[in-house]
């Protein structure tokens, strides 16, 4: 049976603040983005909406003085794009081909042919897979238990507790030191009886005088109730074997973050831990036409409001290349949809068929 086929001008892969934003500004900009995003699916931590949709309370988002749950920010960011007539498409993209534009993106009975590429895919927090730290109600995850300290440390649930993370890398030394300024204590479990994490960042962890570590021991089990929350950790002493409950009012999981960036291996650009490569002065990838935002191209500030920004950028640089205006390059060169190429020191064209043309009025370079 032939695939149905699509052409879009704008596709966008992910409906996470990053996705959203980036929706909101092509469709204002009359550009009819079509938004691809992965069904539910627990194991692979994807959920339309992207990561605000396992949290509670968001204090941190502007415009929302009192606060706002979560998914019900999620649902204000999907009612806007699908005002300014957003196409929604729920199905998991199975194959992706990005060496000629248009781009093709193949599902199970679509081709879809995009000029432009608008990549939001975020990336999923890793979990330990123990009970108790599911999304309530089949755990205790978002009522005491969560994977962002930023995020969630500040909240009143947090505040003057015991809290435990866990963790021995920087992201686990990052979250404990940051939630000292709420946590009356925090803990630091780990596995080993070293940590990952680098030096800088463990010698402010050990200088911290709220901070404690339990070594080689392994967290089993976070135990509480939906009306007590979180009230302790069983945790394994790994050395000995035994195991004991540790009190606490709050478990934040650090060992890492993971991003969604599976299907673009081996043809976009991307760091050592799989993040995309973008290049700061505009959210352009390696090839001309395919843009990155939000989590999948950020490990360092991962938060929603940031994702938004960066998708808010990747929809204008969408809308720049589509209109035939250069786009700035990770290699610092500037790109048309003509293939038009300006050199970082803007003081050469290089045409499609190779032609060099100066940048200035005089014209044609002899090479
Ligand atoms: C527990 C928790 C609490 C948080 N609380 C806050 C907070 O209070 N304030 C704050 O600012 N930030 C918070 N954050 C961080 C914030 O959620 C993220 O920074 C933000 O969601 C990133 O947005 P994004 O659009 O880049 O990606 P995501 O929100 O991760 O969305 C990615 C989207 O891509 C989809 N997707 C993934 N893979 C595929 C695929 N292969 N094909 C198609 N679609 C795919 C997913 O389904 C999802 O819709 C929290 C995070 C967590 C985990």
């Amino acid at each position: 049976m032939s695939k149905e086929i699509l052409r879009r001008e704008v596709v966008i892969i992910g409906s996470g603040p990053a996705g959203l934003t980036a929706a909101i500004y092509t469709a204002r900009a009359n550009l009819h983005p079509l938004l691809v995003d992965a069904p539910v699916n627990s194991e692979k931590q994807t959920t339309p909406g992207g990561q605000l949709m396992i949290t509670t309370d968001v204090e941190n988002y502007p415009g929302f003085s009192e606060g706002i749950q979560g998914p019900e920010l999620m649902e204000e960011f999907r009612k806007q794009a699908e005002r300014f007539g957003t196409e929604f498409l729920e199905t998991w993209i199975t194959k992706i081909d990005l060496r000629e534009r248009p781009f093709t993106l193949e599902t199970e009975d679509k081709a879809i042919k995009a000029e432009t590429l608008i990549i939001a895919s975020g990336a999923s927090a890793k979990w330990l897979g123990i009970p108790g730290e599911a999304k309530v109600p089949e755990g205790l995850g978002g009522h005491g238990v969560s994977a962002c300290a930023t995020c969630d440390g500040p909240l009143p649930a947090f505040r003057n507790k015991h809290l435990v993370v866990i963790g021995g890398g920087d992201t686990a030394m990052e979250e404990a030191t940051f939630l000292t300024r709420y946590a009356a204590r925090v803990t630091v479990i780990h596995r080993r009886n070293t940590l990952r994490a680098s030096k800088i960042m463990q010698d402010k962890a050990f200088k911290n005088p709220k901070i404690d570590f339990l070594w080689d021991t392994a967290v089993q089990e976070i135990l509480g109730t939906m009306e007590d929350g979180v009230t302790g950790v069983r945790i394994k002493n790994l050395k000995t074997s035994e195991s004991s409950v540790f009190a606490c009012h709050g478990v934040f999981v650090a060992i890492g973050h993971k991003p969604n960036t599976e299907l673009f291996k081996g043809q976009l650009d991307m760091d050592e831990m799989g993040y995309l490569k973008t290049n700061g002065h505009s959210m352009a990838t390696n090839i001309p036409g395919v843009f990155a935002c939000g989590d999948v191209q950020d490990h360092y500030y991962r938060q929603a409001i940031t994702a938004a920004g960066t998708g808010c950028m990747a929809a204008l640089d969408a809308e720049r290349f589509l209109d035939s205006l250069p786009v700035t390059m990770p290699a610092g060169d500037e790109i048309t949809i003509e293939g038009e190429h300006i050199t970082p020191d803007h003081e050469k064209i290089i045409m499609p068929d190779g032609e060099v043309v100066s940048n200035k009025p005089e014209g044609v370079i002899a090479e």
